[in-house]
């Protein structure tokens, strides 16, 4: 190999290192915490949706308020899961469609650690700063 082939060759490997693409083997786990969390969450929404039992043994002014209070909070968290699982769906969605793991805002590679963290994030790593930061602004002002 001559000098200039050798220094092709780092080149060409470091480019492919930085740019590691996601594996099938990891998108097949990917596939599966997305699909196992999917389950676990339309799980929880059914158990939410089955439970509400309230105003039945109302017997108390009081205890309505604080039983209502509870719903207010069920239907928070039902909210939470519904939105949560909108996001898996829409992962599992770009999987069938071989888009999965391309930033929403710039287009380009999700890295492999922010998807371990958040298999459903839409955003790159500083897409995703962006976006706290931008959230943290809202609060203040
Ligand atoms: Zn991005």
């Amino acid at each position: 190999m001559t000098q200039r082939h050798f220094s092709l060759f780092r080149i060409n490997s470091i480019f492919v290192d930085s740019a590691k693409r996601m594996t099938n083997q990891e998108l097949e786990k990917f596939k599966k915490a997305l699909e196992e969390e999917k389950k676990d969450l339309e799980r929880e929404v059914k158990h939410l949706k089955d439970v509400p039992d309230f105003g039945s043994d109302v017997d108390s002014g009081e205890e309505e308020a604080d039983e209502s209070a509870a719903y207010g909070d069920q239907l928070a968290l039902m909210e939470t899961f519904k939105l949560r699982l909108d996001d898996i769906e829409s992962a599992l969605d770009k999987i069938a469609k071989g888009k999965y793991g391309i930033c929403e805002k710039c287009g380009k590679e999700i890295s492999v650690r922010v998807l371990e963290a958040d298999p459903e994030s839409k955003l790159c790593q500083a897409d995703k700063q962006k976006e706290k930061i931008k959230g943290f602004f809202k609060k203040i002002f």
